[in-house]
């Protein structure tokens, strides 16, 4: 049994954040996406503008705020992302009839790692705010729409893989938020009930409303849509990652 400090007894035991947009630059995505396509535009000769191909290619996959598009409802089975990354490959190449082979795929599944590990960046608070709930006794996880493969390589680029208590991925459970799943595993790893949790992330759809729906309490990093009046679902809204240390501060203590 837990030994109560005063008789105060604290109300969360776990903390959880999304990964892309929330604590990684969603934007140094962007940039490793852009040198991506300057080396395929490269490599085919293609008559293109890295600029419109990286919209091209992005469009395949993430919606204008840079999350992942919903998948297919029409699939029925789970689709991990090195699937959908080779599908924008491939769709990219399609406009200039080319059929990539099986070597062209390697190549570019290559040339996306080596990209990533380059231009990927952390938001400048991150590790403090990490280093500073490493300080209390909460458990710290990560829920994230990816793939396990990516997922221990970019924690490996930020050396950040042993900070976290938990980590759980789409690819892990085979469904993407904001399914139940993925936030059950996660909340089952942490021993911890949604009410005794907190969920920080940067999509509303996926992050806020699947979390408040296992009870969550939940804070919204809304860099995308700062009009957007239907925000009801989120406890707390910010806009940038580093406002949210006051508010963990009050929730917390
Ligand atoms: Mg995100």
């Amino acid at each position: 049994m837990e030994k109560l400090n005063n008789n105060e007894i604290k109300k969360y035991k776990a903390i959880f954040f999304d990964f892309g947009g929330t604590l990684m630059c969603a934007e140094s995505d962007n940039v490793a996406h852009l040198h991506m396509m300057k080396e395929v535009i490269q490599k085919y000769n293609l008559p293109a503008f890295p600029e419109d191909m990286v919209t091209k290619y992005n469009s395949f996959l993430f919606t204008k705020e840079m999350t992942l598009r919903d998948a297919d409802p029409e699939e029925k089975s789970f689709t991990p992302l090195r699937e959908s990354t080779k599908k924008a490959f491939k769709g990219v190449l399609a406009e200039y009839d080319i059929q990539p082979s099986k070597e062209d795929f390697q190549w570019f599944s290559k040339l996306f790692f080596e990209n990533h590990k380059k231009y990927i960046k952390l938001f400048p608070e991150t590790l403090l705010i990490l280093r500073e709930l490493k300080n209390t006794d909460l458990h710290m996880g990560i829920i994230s729409d990816i793939d396990n493969d990516f997922q221990e390589f970019q924690f490996k680029v930020f050396g950040i893989s042993e900070i976290f208590d938990s980590i759980t991925t789409s690819e892990e459970v085979q469904s993407y938020k904001p399914e139940s799943k993925i936030f059950q595993v996660a909340l089952d790893k942490a021993r911890c009930q949604g009410e005794e949790s907190i969920i920080i992330g940067d999509s509303y759809k996926k992050d806020i409303v699947g979390g408040k729906k296992m009870g969550m309490t939940t804070i919204w990093i809304n860099k995308f849509q700062p009009d957007n009046i239907d925000t009801e679902t989120a406890d707390f809204t910010v806009t940038h990652l580093k406002e949210i240390s006051p508010i963990l501060k009050e929730l917390i203590k």
